[in-house]
């Protein structure tokens, strides 16, 4: 069993594409699983929605589905991001709403649990720290725990305790006894100083999750920003990686 796991593509269609396309380059995949925030920040979010439930075999709700659902108070987010959810919304049909309003906050998939922010909070919470990690290991059952929300390619491996590492592209992650808390980083706007969309795949039989990172014209994306005059920090970012 294969599976591309895909986190935060914030409606870039032209990203989420590059990276369906890299998948189907590597080889099969028998599922493909995503993390949450299919929504929000960027300008396709019904085609990138459509393309979801076309694709995906697993989803969860992230903080901006819920937010353009209007299941989250966002009276928290960032101005920018609020400004970004609002525009979402109008853009949204009716089904893309109902879709959204159902996806689960958690699931199990075999030995995994999918979570968006911790399977402590699913929604909100950012697990960026080993204390955070080590606190999260007890909110969930299974041996490794996928999660997204950061948009940053993240690694902690627990024994006692939890060490925290950032996951370099192409690096490969062995599946052993070792509890693990996995980040993808993110399909449509990553922060970790490197605009490339970035993903991960699941390989049962190797016993291995591999990371990855693909080039996809960014510009096009910008472009599609800019008529839809989304701010322009979120326009900006894309080509930081930030
Ligand atoms: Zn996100």
């Amino acid at each position: 069993m294969r599976a591309a796991i895909l986190a935060d593509i914030h409606s870039n269609l032209t990203a989420l594409e590059a990276v369906l396309a890299d998948v189907e380059r590597r080889g099969r995949v028998d599922e493909v699983w995503c993390l949450g925030d299919i929504v929000g920040y960027g300008p396709e979010p019904h085609r990138c929605i459509e393309t979801i439930k076309e694709r995906c075999h697993t989803c969860i709700a992230g903080n901006h589905d819920q937010a353009a659902a209007d299941k989250l108070d966002i009276s928290y987010f960032n101005p920018e991001a609020a400004e970004a959810a609002g525009w979402t919304t109008q853009h949204l049909e009716k089904d893309d709403i109902r879709f959204l309003e159902n996806l689960p906050l958690i699931l199990e998939k075999g030995d995994f649990t999918l979570a968006h922010g911790s399977p402590r909070d699913p929604i909100l919470e950012y697990v960026l720290s080993t204390a955070v990690a080590e606190e999260s290991l007890k909110h969930f059952q299974t041996r490794y725990c996928l999660i997204g929300h950061s948009h940053l390619a993240l690694l902690f491996e627990c024994g006692r305790h939890c060490s925290g590492s950032e996951l370099a592209p192409e690096s490969e992650v062995k599946l052993g006894n070792k509890r693990l808390i996995i980040n993808p980083g993110s399909v449509g706007q990553p922060r970790n100083d490197d605009p490339r969309a970035q993903y991960a795949v699941y390989d049962a039989e190797a016993g291995r999750i591999t990371f990855h990172r693909v080039e996809y014209d960014i510009s096009i994306t910008q472009q599609k920003m800019l008529e839809a005059k989304l701010p322009h920090w979120l326009i900006h970012r894309l080509a930081l990686g930030r």
